[in-house]
């Protein structure tokens, strides 16, 4: 583990953005000994907990659930073993229906603590219904596929909605590296897609600090740059299962979600390009489109953002365009959605005259394109990373049409209040006239 960032764990700090920042995370253990190292780390963080409740599913349980049960009943914990059930033969989803049969089934065997043994969703549902018992949980991380397992936020889907609920972190974070890097090879492949997010996160929020008057943290915004010489330079590595690759990209997963926890935003990792991954998972249910992997709707969200960027800083002047003023209320399908959608972008009005406004005024242009231009990344080359590391490239690598995708493209600005890549560029009219061609060179 990096030392100077180790160093911040459990605890607050003066940051250079002038703000407080406060680390609830207090362990992050990565290494062979990881599982077992779990029964004196339960000590540590809580002092006298004796109730532990076991979360998994049915893969992770055999990966390594059972494993920490076995580990945990020979230190002297009581061990309640909870299994998340498949749904007709799918893994499970991180939704208000499997939330509530979770909660049901920890809350009745009062554990003191919840250790949490998965990925995304496992760790989500954990994190939720933990935060929402009031336990403390912790996590045995199984794969390098997002940036959640540090992070205090959950993204289910409620009623349909595509939500972020506020929840808090947990008090550790482990993982054998060798259980990592033994997970299936599109798993890896997402955490690298939701990794890559970061240099577009970063420029929206760059940009929403220029145009929104936005906080901005510098410290936060760059937290994992320090591990990207361990897989960026060669991507390819990751795909070979090179050691090194793996655990700076699983270290990078860490500190892109404590990056989250500091600011109490998911800005510094997330901005356009996720939503375009929103999107997709939130009118999936109702279309019969098929979930995939969020790290690999995000790694093409990506693209996407890179794609936007990279028309955007080619104009010399911009001319504000003409946003309609409602959403699309039949594409969304379904009543609640379309109201939930409706409601941030209404809430996103004012947002756009103030954005409107100051990209009117000419010097503003010239030093958002200097401050943009250095951190983005040109589409060519994200592609290339994408293809390298064995991701999605393209639209039928998630099960979309070209047309389908597009769609999605053009309605993934109007689910969020938040300002983005996305909205920029129907702000100064590169979308939706550049949609086909942009679907064409990169999607198609
Ligand atoms: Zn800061
Ligand atoms: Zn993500």
């Amino acid at each position: 583990m990096d030392k100077e960032l180790g160093g911040l764990l459990g605890t607050r700090f003066n940051c250079e953005c002038g703000r407080r920042h406060e680390l609830p995370v207090r362990e992050f253990v990565y290494e062979a000994g990881a599982i077992e190292a779990l029964g004196p780390l339960i000590e540590r963080c809580t002092g006298g907990v004796r109730r532990v409740a076991v979360v998994a599913d049915t893969r992770t349980q055999a990966v390594c659930g059972a494993a920490v049960g076995d580990v945990l009943a020979d230190a002297g914990y009581d061990v309640e073993s909870i299994l998340i059930a498949d749904l007709h033969g799918k893994s499970p989803k991180c939704d208000d229906e499997t939330f509530q049969t979770l909660r049901r089934a920890i809350g009745s065997r009062k554990p003191h603590l919840v250790v949490a043994v998965g990925s995304g969703v496992v760790n989500d549902l954990s994190k939720w219904v933990s935060f929402d018992l009031g336990l403390p949980y912790m996590v045995v991380a199984t794969a390098a596929s997002m940036n959640g397992y540090s992070a205090a936020n959950v993204a289910p889907t409620v009623e349909g909605v595509k939500t972020l609920i506020e929840a808090r972190p947990p008090l550790a974070v482990l993982a054998r590296p060798t259980i990592i890097a033994a997970a299936p090879a599109q798993m890896t492949a997402a955490g690298f897609g939701d990794t890559i997010a970061k240099f577009f996160s970063r420029a929206d929020w760059v940009t929403n600090t220029l145009l929104l008057d936005e906080y901005y943290c510098p410290f936060c915004a760059c937290l994992i740059e320090r591990f990207e010489h361990l897989f960026l330079t060669r991507p390819a590595d990751i795909a070979e299962g090179k050691t090194e690759a793996i655990d700076g990209l699983f270290e990078a997963l860490f500190w892109a979600g404590v990056a989250m926890t500091l600011v109490g935003t998911s800005a510094p990792a997330s901005g356009g390009e996720h939503l375009l991954s929103h999107t997709l998972d939130m009118v999936a249910d109702t279309r019969g489109w098929g979930h995939d992997l969020h790290g690999r709707q995000v790694g093409l969200g990506t693209l996407l953002a890179a794609a936007l960027y990279d028309r955007l800083l080619a104009i010399e002047s911009p001319t504000v365009a003409e946003l309609p003023g409602g959403i699309d209320r039949s594409w969304w399908a379904g009543e609640r959605i379309a109201d939930a959608v409706a409601a941030q972008y209404q809430a996103k009005q004012p947002v756009y005259r103030l954005a409107a406004e100051r990209i009117r005024d000419g010097r503003f242009w010239e030093s958002l394109r200097q401050r943009i231009g250095p951190i983005v990344i040109a589409p060519g080359r994200v592609r290339q990373w994408l293809t390298d590391v064995g991701g999605a490239v393209r639209a039928a690598d998630v099960g979309r049409t070209p047309d389908e995708f597009r769609q999605a493209i053009l309605h993934a600005h109007e689910m969020r209040k938040r300002f983005s890549i996305i909205d920029f560029a129907w702000l100064i009219g590169i979308l939706p006239g550049a949609v086909d061609e942009i679907v064409e060179q990169w999607f198609a």
